[in-house]
Parts: structure tokens; sequence; C-alpha cells
């Protein structure tokens, strides 16, 4: 089966200038973003996972034009995005939203739920007054609020509640794909899987693409199809959801996978099996960019950065498996 692809990334850079403490200092950068290639297919959830600082929150800007990319290409539907501009770069955003972290502080709490609704129907579509409350009702049904949620304002809710909200207003004009940025971090664990769980049916009745950031691996086990492990700007490791949490095959996402709390108190784990931080991005390790932390690392890893190399169904960028025969 050919799935379509929706959004392409094709060698993507984002580096941030820093500011230089000295005139005569060396120009740096943070190289939030160091050369991403990936796709993501129609209709599927790819999670993005890693630390804090790994470039997560980046790549979904970049990929929305919040950001400007350093270099590379996007395309959306084999379209280049990268040069849009005016009415064309409208279109492309208006079939984008993005639904953050913290729903309290991305909703202005003077506009009530309806005007926050309105809102983007308003600057993006030619809709009468009526069709727009019509829609905000009928949105709201959609994430399970009561109607008479139009005249509250937004402190008036749970967190639950006021993602709920965030996640009505980014589907007010009919987006095709939407960015999730830890969008259930900030919630209680009880709350976050009914938040998961809504998004998974609006996605399967509006037909919609998600990319779905999060430093947590269980959030992201629980709504992807396929998952992607940043470190330090770089996929390390991507394919099938199953395939990752059954066979993990780069040492970061090991790690990452046995710093997930067990439930069962009897077993023991390694608490923490990474070693030391997450280097400076500013100056990150040459070669493989986790070698510093790395428990299998050879003197390779200190010369050469390892591509990913494997199958559509799980690839890897570790020279543990350089050679292998990968049999597609
Ligand atoms: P994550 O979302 O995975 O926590 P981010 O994408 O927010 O990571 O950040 C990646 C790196 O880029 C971090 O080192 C961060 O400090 C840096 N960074 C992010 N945004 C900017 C910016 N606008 N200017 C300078 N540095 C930035
Ligand atoms: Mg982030």
């Amino acid at each position: 089966m050919t799935r379509e692809i929706l959004i392409e990334v094709k060698n993507l850079k984002t580096h941030f200038p820093v500011k230089r403490k000295r005139l005569k200092e060396k120009k740096k950068v943070v190289k939030a973003i160091d050369n991403i290639s990936l796709v993501i297919y129609k209709g599927e959830t790819l999670g993005i996972v890693g630390e804090s600082g790994s470039g997560k929150s980046t790549l979904g800007r970049t990929i929305l034009k919040l950001t400007e990319p350093t270099s590379g290409e996007i395309y959306y539907r084999n379209t280049p995005i990268t040069k849009l501009k005016g009415s064309e770069l409208q279109k492309y955003r208006n079939a984008m939203q993005m639904v953050f972290q913290d729903p309290y502080s991305s909703l202005n709490p003077r506009m009530r739920v309806g005007d926050i609704l309105q809102e983007p129907m308003k600057l993006q579509l030619s809709m009468s007054k009526e069709d727009r409350q019509k829609r905000v009702l009928t949105l709201l049904e959609k994430v399970g609020l009561r109607a008479d949620a139009v005249d509250k304002f937004p402190h008036e809710f749970s967190g639950g509640q006021r993602q709920r909200i965030g996640i009505a207003r980014a589907l007010a004009i009919n987006p095709a794909f939407i960015i999730g940025d830890e969008p259930v971090s900030a919630l209680d664990v009880s709350v976050q899987s009914q938040v998961l769980n809504l998004m998974m049916d609006l996605q399967e009745e509006f037909n919609l693409t998600y990319l779905f950031i999060s430093h947590d691996l269980s959030v992201v086990k629980h709504i992807s199809d396929r998952v992607a492990v940043m470190y330090l700007g770089n996929i390390v490791e991507i394919g099938e959801k199953e395939k990752i949490f059954a066979t993990p095959r780069h040492p970061y996402t090991n790690a990452l996978l046995q710093a997930i709390p067990v439930v069962d108190f009897t077993k023991k784990r390694e608490t923490n099996p990474l070693k030391g931080d997450l280097p400076n991005p500013i100056n990150p390790p040459i070669g493989c960019v986790f070698h510093t932390r790395c428990p299998h690392v050879i003197p390779k890893c200190q010369q050469k950065k390892p591509l990913l190399q494997g199958t559509d169904a799980q690839q890897v960028a570790c020279f543990l498996y350089e050679g292998e025969t990968t049999n597609v």
C-alpha cells in the first residue's frame, strides 16, 4: 500500500544566532534543528519525542513557517513552501494549526469562549456572523463542552476543559494538519488520556494529520502511529510505534524507554541510565551527537556522524548497526 505524503521535510536546518559577548568573538549559532529529513503521511500521527532542548518545538515552528529555516526544504502536498509569500503563504497556513502546552496562556483571558472560537473564522473565512455562531456551537459539541461555554471566560474552566477549547479553536477553520506541542503535558495524568482520546476521535472524524510533540514517551505511545526520537537537533531513530517500543535500536531510545517509571515497584529499574546532561547545542559533539553519553561508544562515533538507515518500518542512525543487511 502506498501512503500519501502530506508533508515532507528535506535536510532541514534551523540555527539561531547567539549574541556575541565581545566584539571580536566568533559568530556562534544554536543548532536547534541540524539536518532533519522526514515525511508525514496523510491521516497519521507522527510522534516526536526527546528531552527538553532537543529541538522539538523548533521543528514544529519551522514546519508552520513561524520560524525561518536556515536551509533545507519543506513540501506540503508536493509543493515547496519555504519560499511562499502573501496569499499563497496564507493558504498554506490556513491548512495547519497548533495546539499549545499551556491552554491558559494561549487563550486570551479577557475574551469569552464564543469570541475566542470565532476569531480564526473572522480572520480567514468570509462567513456571516450567524454561520460563525452556529459553527462555534458545533465545535463545542465536538470537543465535549456544553453550549453555555460560549459566554464564559477561560478562567471558568478546568485545565482539561481549557485544552478542549484550544482544540476547538484549532479546528475552527477546518485544518488538514495539526501540530500539538506538548498539548497534554500541563494536565493531570487522569485528564491526559481523555484529551488524547478526544484528539484521536477528532482525527478520525475529520481525517486530520498530526505531528504530536511530547517529552513523555507514554503519551507518545498512546497517540502515535509512528515515532521519531530527537536528540540535539537530529533524529536518531524513526519508525512504526510498535517497532520503536518493542525493539528500540538506538542507545538513546533505549535509555529513554528505561527511564519510563514502572508501576510495579517490586521490579527495580535503573533510575536514569543517561550519563550527564544534554550537551550545549551551541557546541554539539563532533561525530554522533549522542556519543558523549552513549554506553556503546566506539572511536568512530567521535569522528563521523551516522546517518539514518534501515527500512521504512524502522530506521536508526548508529554505527552499531552499520553494514547490517536490511531485508526490506
Ligand atoms: P524542545 O522543544 O525540544 O525543548 P526547542 O526547540 O525549544 O527544544 O529548543 C531547541 C534549542 O534551541 C534549545 O537549545 C533552545 O534554547 C534553542 N532555541 C529555541 N528557540 C530559540 C530562539 N528563538 N532563539 C535562540 N535559541 C532558541
Ligand atoms: Mg518544546
